[in-house]
């Protein structure tokens, strides 16, 4: 049997077909009809008025941060649990990303939390100079909380929403909320165009830099004149359409997805120790990746020891994000809280999740989960 991958991509005759029309169109640039037409779908389904296409969703909240002005200095506060993409798109900026800890009811940056520390930080008059939210495995951060604490103390909000296009929160969909938001099209997302993202706001002075400064910032003039530094961040119109084909199916992969969630669910909820990360109140999550906890003193075997029997049978299971503030690279950055995304590293696991995942390859899963665990099926 083949390997079990945790989200790998799944694309099929359409993404094909797509891919061979541009081609075929000769329209093999950073630019095209492609291009236009997925950040048009792509604003649409957000409630968005503009979408920028990227080559990364690295670079698309490199150039949010930028736009707010986010310079050598500065501090952003940002969730301690999330991909380093978050933070490095910041030092990218020359700031210092200052880190926040986890809310136990969406595993997403604590709101109230944010609330104490901007509070304290107008108290001494040293707000930050932005906040990025992130949407983990698939879960709208607090949208609500988040943009209004932001707003009270005028601080912009950026959404880091590249694992939850598709998730919606109190009716609205990710990617929606804050002065901006970002996307991710790698491999691994729900949605792919090989690597890629998207950058979505409702302010077209925002969107009109973008995607200058994505595309070298290039004067208007015929010499190829330059006033700002600028990028080559812009996405391939062949990348555009394999994305426009994945957007097709999009509805689909997220039933599937969230389907997974609910087999594994169902499938190990009577085993002590084990606790799924939750669907925060009003939100819809997509389940990108299914995460659960392990506590080994309830369920006899810690969680490495699961991921090691998994990783014997050919399965891709891995750890929880390494929270920011653990890591080497940000060792002197401040952290508020820590115990929660702490817990959640050391007892978390992603389960194989991808859209494509058969019936038979999370059966072997679970299968492999309970015999780790002691309690095999009857
Ligand atoms: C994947 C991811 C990114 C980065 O996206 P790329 O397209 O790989 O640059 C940023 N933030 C989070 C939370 C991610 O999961």
């Amino acid at each position: 049997m083949s390997r079990i991958y945790l989200s790998p991509p799944d694309v099929g005759p359409r993404e094909r077909e797509m891919l061979l029309d541009a081609f075929d169109s000769n329209w093999i640039a950073p630019l095209g009809p492609h291009v236009d037409a997925f950040e048009a779908e792509i604003a649409s389904i957000t409630q968005r008025s503009h979408a920028v296409a990227t080559n990364s969703g690295t670079g698309a909240l490199h150039l949010a941060l930028r736009y707010f002005g986010v310079s050598p200095g500065d501090r952003v506060i940002t969730s301690s649990l999330t991909f380093a993409a978050t933070a490095n798109a910041i030092c990218y900026q020359g700031a210092t990303p200052v880190f926040l800890d986890s809310c136990r009811s969406s595993w997403n940056m604590d709101p109230d939390l944010l609330r104490e520390v901007l509070s304290s930080a107008a108290d001494k008059n040293d707000l930050p100079r932005a906040v990025v939210a992130v949407d983990l495995y698939g879960q709208c951060a607090d949208y609500n909380k988040l943009s209004a604490i932001c707003e009270e103390f005028r601080v912009p909000l950026i959404v880091d929403a590249a694992e939850s296009l598709g998730a919606g929160i109190a009716g609205r969909p990710a990617g929606s909320v804050g002065q901006a938001a970002i996307f991710s099209f790698n491999g691994n997302k729900i949605i792919t165009t090989s690597g890629g993202g998207m950058l979505v706001t409702d302010d077209e002075q925002l969107a009109t830099k973008a995607r200058f400064w994505a595309t070298q910032a290039r004067d208007d003039a015929p010499h190829y004149q330059h006033s700002e530094l600028g990028y080559n961040y812009r996405m391939s119109n062949i990348l555009a359409a394999i994305g426009r084909a994945q957007l097709e199916g999009l509805t689909n992969k997220v039933d599937v997805r969230r389907e997974h969630n609910q087999f594994y669910r169902e499938a190990l909820q009577d085993l002590p120790g084990i606790t799924f990360m939750p669907e925060a109140p009003e939100a819809r999550s997509t389940f990108w990746l299914t995460a659960l906890l392990i506590d080994s003193t309830l369920a006899g075997n810690s969680r490495d020891d699961v991921r090691l029997a998994l990783e014997a049978q050919d399965v891709e299971a891995r750890p929880v994000w390494k929270p920011m503030h653990l890591q080497p690279l940000f060792a002197g950055c401040e952290m508020f809280g820590g115990a929660v995304c702490e817990q959640f590293f050391d007892r978390g696991l992603c389960l194989p999740s991808g859209s494509s995942l058969s019936t038979g390859a999370r059966e072997k899963v679970v299968r492999v989960i309970r015999e780790a665990l002691g309690t095999p099926q009857l």
